[in-house]
């Protein structure tokens, strides 16, 4: 039975790149031992590591203006490091909040400076919406503005780009990296754990405006500096090799197969394919509204809550991995990330017909 994993993080990986890590294990590159077991400070892994970030900034198309960092800590990293770098004494962080993990960011950033959170949700009767990015009020002094276009957690997807006159714009790409063409100009620091579309847990990357790089922010941890990480080429300390490793045989396969393009109109294939038949309905529904439905996880509910347990335990036995919603939301979550094929949606939306019609 083809097992197909809607685990929301960390995530499935593209299986040609399983295959071809798994062939390469125990000798790469024909050395006799594994990339894991080799110096960071090696010529070949230092060869890996100026691949991988070129192979990066070819896919996402950055330019010279930014660093691009390859870090511990996860997203929750940055949640920290962001506010330690970007600190001004005369203004604060403002936060825009459209769910679980923007709200997360906002408390982690209240610890080290001031924050200004401007929630831009505007839900109603459980129907979950957002204010387009053209109505956010903004505040005129902020040392940076923070958002998360991807709610990883409520299914919420931002695709326009805040703008701000002076504040640099600061985004959260943990769960959408990679997913869609995005204009990389328009940032001015983005940040994503790796779990999600680039690779196993434990790395996760920085593409930071050098200009930013002279800001002092606070004291912070060295490991959480971003001009120190910049200066160092990513390796002030050891950095996660094996991760490393994993990424860039990612965007070596993205590459191969069309890039961001190819892969954003795969992506957005996939997810009409599956909110259409949950629009579709009587027996499931999705409470987020058009415009704002994320392309890479797809909450969804079942009209009978009471058949929870029972849809995910049949859904198990057919193959059909790790689809449990988030404990703050409920209900089914799918995350169809990159490495979700096609087959695994069909797959997931011909069980979902089948258990809907043996319980209604
Ligand atoms: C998963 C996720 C995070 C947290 O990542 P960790 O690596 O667990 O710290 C942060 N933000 C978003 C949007 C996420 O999806």
């Amino acid at each position: 039975m083809t097992v197909y994993n809607f685990c929301a993080g960390p995530a499935m990986l593209p299986p040609a790149v399983m295959e071809k890590a798994q062939a390469e294990f125990i000798n790469w590159q024909g050395l006799g031992v594994s990339v894991m077991e080799i110096s960071h400070r090696s010529k070949p892994f230092l060869e890996l590591a100026n691949e991988c970030e070129a192979s990066l900034r070819r896919l996402m198309n950055i330019s010279d203006e930014f660093e691009v960092l390859f870090m511990h800590g996860g997203g929750r990293g940055h949640f920290a490091a962001v506010p330690l770098n970007l600190h001004l004494d005369d203004a604060p962080g403002v936060y825009v909040e459209n769910g679980i993990w923007s709200i997360g960011a906002t408390k982690e950033g209240a610890k080290f400076t001031t924050v200004e959170s401007l929630d831009i949700r505007t839900d109603t009767d459980g129907q979950f919406d957002i204010l387009p990015v053209d109505k956010w009020q903004l505040p005129e002094k902020a040392s940076f503005i923070h958002y998360c276009p991807n709610e990883t957690i409520d299914g919420i997807e931002i695709f326009d780009v805040p703008k701000h006159p002076t504040a640099p714009i600061v985004a959260d790409m943990s769960s959408m990296i990679l997913s869609r063409e995005i204009n990389v100009d328009d940032f001015d620091l983005i940040y994503a754990g790796a779990q999600k579309n680039i690779g196993p847990s434990g790395l996760s990357i920085a593409i930071v405006r050098k200009s930013l790089l002279e800001r002092e922010g606070l004291p912070k941890p060295a490991i959480l500096d971003y001009a120190i990480e910049a200066k160092q080429n990513s390796m002030y300390n050891t950095p996660p090799t094996y991760a490393w490793y994993l990424a860039a045989e990612v965007f070596k396969y993205l590459e191969s197969i069309g890039g961001v393009p190819a892969m954003e109109k795969h992506n957005r294939e996939k997810a009409a394919l599956l909110y259409d038949y949950i629009d579709s309905s009587e027996f499931y529904f999705n409470k987020v509204t058009a415009d704002c439905r994320s392309l890479m996880n797809v909450p969804f509910w079942l009209k009978d809550d009471a058949l929870n347990e029972k849809f995910l335990t049949e859904a198990e036995q057919n193959g059909l991995m790790a689809l449990e919603g988030h404990r703050f939301v409920g209900g089914m979550r799918a995350s169809i990330y990159n490495a979700m094929p096609k087959e695994g949606i069909e797959a997931l939306i011909s069980f979902m017909k089948r258990f809907a019609q043996e319980n209604s």
